[in-house]
């Protein structure tokens, strides 16, 4: 017999990103009643989508890793996702182009890697090197399954269960993980030639932080890449949250666009619901944020709750970025779809971008070409260009109304000298930008970070804020800015991990028979 929710069984999802609709999904594939509200009229957040003139730009992520992740939410509701996703494989994965003029493809096949490695770099060492760095790299990886993925982890204790004890066993694992060094230091040790080590320090990019500041246990990114590969979605990126939403859809959730919330309601230190702007209050037994988790706390949650939360640790913003989408009425034939133009001097990037909070003068730039994949994405002989250079996260004397126009200049000139992309201005018959500013006030997330916080600390860098609250009974925190982090597959299993703890901590009740979804606009 199906049961209709009670008001207080009902879950509200603040916040319709890749993980809030994840923990949407999961929850309502449980049998629970979920309200997933967003302040946009579009629910994906960041993976959004910008359709003008011919062209069609993904506004956000581009690099979709660990598909995994999706098929085991898509699992949960008993589906498979190759039926509602169509995943198109690509290798090489990125191509890299250096200052000196010298290109190098990062291939998936470890072997095949060597040898590009040992006819780009002879006699460096940097091939063999390489295989060696990958079987660290797979070490990490393990380590990141057994302890630190799919499950709630605040803070190295949870990584351990306590009923073990600290065994010796798990000291050797701790050891493992390469406490004290950071990704840029392990990834020199091991490849000697530095355009290759530039090449692999990106893989923190992924999370917006320093390599220079991250702990060595990041390293085990590159093996996740390699082991399940480098996908773009037909469609474009934002056919993930597309499928995703139109999954929650299905499963009952009754999804509201354009409903910012103000306030979570917290009554006897337990969630109550929450208010909208427009004053209704949605009543809730349970809340899963994935707005930013210290803006989530600083606005949308009172008191002594507020105040341990920022207390607890110091939150660092991870990068913010600079994209421009230009639509070209050529194509540069030397792109394939994932792109990386490298600066100089990697030291001198870092440094101005996490240290002293400016825009690095000779930037990397992340460049994708799409119609080399979906040629349907430009005009006819045309491509959608995405460029991505990360920036500081904003700081008080940023203005970048002033600041936009000469950086944009500089990544023009810098793609046409290193990417050899002669005459780029030209062939731009399209073009729109987002500043960091634009970035923090369409996601609304802190201080125009794209990636959540920073992993920066060589100990303890890689730990989030957990995703069950200690701090407010049934309350729960999903997305970027939470454990496991930022980027498209980690914020999907934080969704996860966070609808999980809320269902095994049974604080609300299940209902087969959810209320009826509301119109949904995608
Ligand atoms: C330019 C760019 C490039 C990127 N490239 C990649 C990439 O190639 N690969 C990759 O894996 N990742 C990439 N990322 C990172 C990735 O996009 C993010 O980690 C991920 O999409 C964030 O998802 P999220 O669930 O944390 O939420 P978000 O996408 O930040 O969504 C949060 C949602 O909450 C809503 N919200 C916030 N507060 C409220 C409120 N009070 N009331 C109602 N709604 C609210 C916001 O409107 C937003 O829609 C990129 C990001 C950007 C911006």
């Amino acid at each position: 017999m199906t049961k209709t929710a009670r008001l207080e069984d009902r879950v509200v999802v603040v916040g319709g990103g890749l993980g809030g609709l994840a923990a949407a999904c999961t929850l309502a594939a449980r049998g629970h009643a979920v309200t997933l509200c967003d302040k946009n009229p579009w629910v994906g957040g960041k993976a959004a989508v910008l359709a003008e003139q011919g062209f069609r730009f993904d506004m956000g992520p581009t690099i979709l890793t660990i598909p995994a992740v999706l098929k085991r939410i898509y699992a949960e509701a008993g589906r498979a996702l190759e039926q509602h996703l169509d995943l198109v494989p690509l290798d090489p994965q990125w191509r890299s182009f250096f200052d000196d003029g010298t290109t190098l493809d990062l291939f998936a096949d470890v072997g095949r890697m060597r040898s590009t490695l040992d006819a780009f770099a002879p006699g460096s060492g940097s091939g063999a090197g390489y295989a060696r760095f990958m079987e660290l790299s797979q070490r990490l990886h393990r380590l990141s399954d057994d302890y630190f993925f799919w499950r709630n982890v605040g803070g190295l204790k949870d990584m351990f269960d306590a009923r073990r004890g600290f065994s010796v066993s798990i000291l050797k694992e701790v050891l493992g993980m390469r406490p004290g060094r950071s990704v840029a230091g392990t990834v020199r040790s091991f490849v000697p030639d530095e355009r290759a080590a530039q090449m692999l320090d990106h893989f923190t990019q992924y999370v917006g932080s320093s390599p220079e500041a991250s702990p060595a246990v990041l390293c085990g990114i590159a093996h996740m890449q390699a082991d399940e590969g480098v996908w773009y979605p037909r469609g474009g990126t934002a056919a993930v949250p597309r499928a995703l939403a139109s999954l929650a859809v299905d499963l009952g959730v009754d999804i509201r666009t354009r409903t910012p919330i103000r306030r979570i309601v917290v009554e006897g230190g337990r969630v109550r619901g929450v208010e909208t702007a427009a004053g209704e209050t949605i009543a809730a037994g349970a809340v899963v944020s994935n707005s930013d988790s210290v803006r989530t706390h600083r606005e949308l949650v009172d008191g002594a709750a507020r105040d341990r939360f920022l207390r607890r640790r110091r939150y660092e913003p991870a990068c913010s970025g600079v994209v421009l989408y230009l639509g070209l009425d050529k194509r540069y034939e030397q792109l394939i779809h994932h792109n990386f133009v490298f600066s100089h001097d990697p030291h001198e990037e870092f440094e101005a971008i996490y240290h002293r909070g400016e825009p690095a003068p000779d930037p990397t730039c992340y460049v994708c070409a799409p119609a080399v994949t979906e040629p349907e994405v430009a005009i006819p002989g045309g491509e959608a260009l995405y460029v991505l250079v990360h920036t500081p996260y904003l700081r008080p004397h940023h203005d970048w109304q002033k600041m936009f126009a000469p950086y944009r200049r500089r990544i023009i000139e810098k793609l046409e000298s290193t990417a050899g992309m002669k005459d780029l201005e030209r062939h731009i018959v399209f073009e729109r930008a987002l500043t960091p500013q634009d970035i923090n006030d369409r996601y609304h997330v802190l201080d125009g970070a794209i990636y959540g916080l920073a992993s920066h600390g060589k100990f303890l860098g890689a730990f989030k804020p957990a995703n069950r609250s200690p701090d407010v009974e049934g309350l729960y925190l999903a997305g970027g800015s939470s454990h496991p982090g930022p980027g498209m597959p980690m914020v999907m299993m934080s969704g996860w991990i966070a609808a999980d703890c809320l269902d095994r901590d049974g604080i609300v009740g299940r209902s087969a028979a959810a209320a009826p979804a509301a119109a949904c606009s995608l």
